[in-house]
């Protein structure tokens, strides 16, 4: 336990995996621009399984200032769920969630907070410039927000990311929700309040390289797409429907040729074509209920979102409360 603990009006979470090169000028900043402001707050560091000296360093940037404080997770556990286990544990009134590499400015947390202090609950960072980044990352990435905006109930602003201040309202309720496939600038989204965004150009990374590689990316968009939107469930119906229009003109028109002697469908090559582009679309139609089916079965399973070995600097209630929402108590005749 802590006994210096002290509850900060701001909390910074920052997610961090394998960023040794970059710790100690991200505190650096952070500690700059709110020190300058007057601000009263907290660094929170989510070591996600780095197996650098990241966690090394978080230590000591703990010691030197007992505003940095440092949760440590057993094993990788991803991006979106070191987020969680940071604003699970940050005590701010408002929280603000910031990618470790310096990509998301500091500086522009003054003017959340300010939007903040104006009455707005959750303040997104809009991107209006990408440094940096590959055509395509910019290509699949807009894309993608286009697609998720079209297709599922949720209104995400375009071209935002994580970095987002969120009131402790907000993060009371996201706490509530303990999904295993999240997606979390969905997720502050579809809870609602009263949102505005801020602008700003996206830096390059200060150092390192991208731990989101085109697999990981693709998990993730498909996690934001499946946890907000059952349309490809659908497409199998759809494409049912289209397909078995087809044939019935497919059907009609055969009998017609036939009947007026043309040998236009003889030999098996149509054949073959129908059966496998029928057996494609049948495989893709499963493969898209097994995406589905394998994310109801993490949640069903409710396992903790993630397992901690360690949290630096945290009142001993906090690290108590904190504790992921455990599975619902057996009932009775379990037990029995
Ligand atoms: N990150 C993490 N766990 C992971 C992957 C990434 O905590 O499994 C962190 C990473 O350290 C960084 C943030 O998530 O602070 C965003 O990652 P990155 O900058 O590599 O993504 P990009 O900006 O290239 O999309
Ligand atoms: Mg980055």
């Amino acid at each position: 336990m802590n006994k210096n603990y002290e509850r900060p009006t701001l909390s910074i979470v920052a997610p961090v995996f394998n960023e040794e090169l970059i710790l100690p000028e991200l505190y650096r900043r952070v500690a700059e621009t709110l020190d300058g402001a007057g601000e009263n707050w907290e660094l929170v560091l989510v070591n996600d399984g780095s197996s650098d000296r990241s966690f090394k360093i978080m230590s000591e940037l703990h010691a030197a200032d007992p505003r940095v404080r440092v949760i440590n997770f057993s094993r990788n556990f991803g991006h979106q769920i070191a987020i969680t286990a940071g604003a699970d544990y940050a005590q701010g009134d408002a929280v603000v969630i910031i990618d470790a590499d310096l990509q998301d400015p500091p500086a522009v947390i003054l003017e959340m907070i300010a939007k903040w202090r104006e009455g707005y609950e959750l303040v997104y960072a809009v991107r209006k410039q990408r440094k940096g980044e590959t055509w395509f990352k910019l290509f699949t990435a807009s894309f993608f927000y286009r697609l998720i905006n079209r297709i599922t109930g949720v209104r995400i602003p375009l071209d935002t990311g994580d970095f987002r201040l969120m009131d402790r309202k907000v993060v009371d309720v996201l706490r509530e929700i303990r999904e295993y496939h999240r997606f979390m600038r969905g997720l502050s989204v579809w809870v609602g309040f009263k949102q505005t965004g801020v602008h700003y150009v996206r830096e390059e990374r200060f150092a390192g390289e991208t731990k989101y590689p085109l697999r990981k990316m693709l998990r993730f968009a498909l996690d934001g797409i499946t946890s907000f939107s059952h349309l490809p469930l659908q497409l199998a119906t759809y494409m049912g429907f289209i397909i078995a229009g087809l044939s019935v003109i497919g059907i009609i028109l055969t009998i017609i040729l036939r009947l007026s002697g043309s040998q236009a469908f003889l030999g098996q090559a149509s054949t073959l074509v129908a059966v496998l582009f029928i057996g494609g679309i049948q495989l893709i139609s499963l493969g898209i209920i097994g995406e589905y089916l394998g994310r109801i079965y993490n949640e069903v399973k409710r396992r903790p979102l993630y397992i901690v070995r360690e949290a630096l600097g945290f009142a001993a209630e906090v690290e108590t409360a904190a504790r992921p929402a455990s599975p619902l108590p057996p009932s009775a005749d379990a037990v029995a």
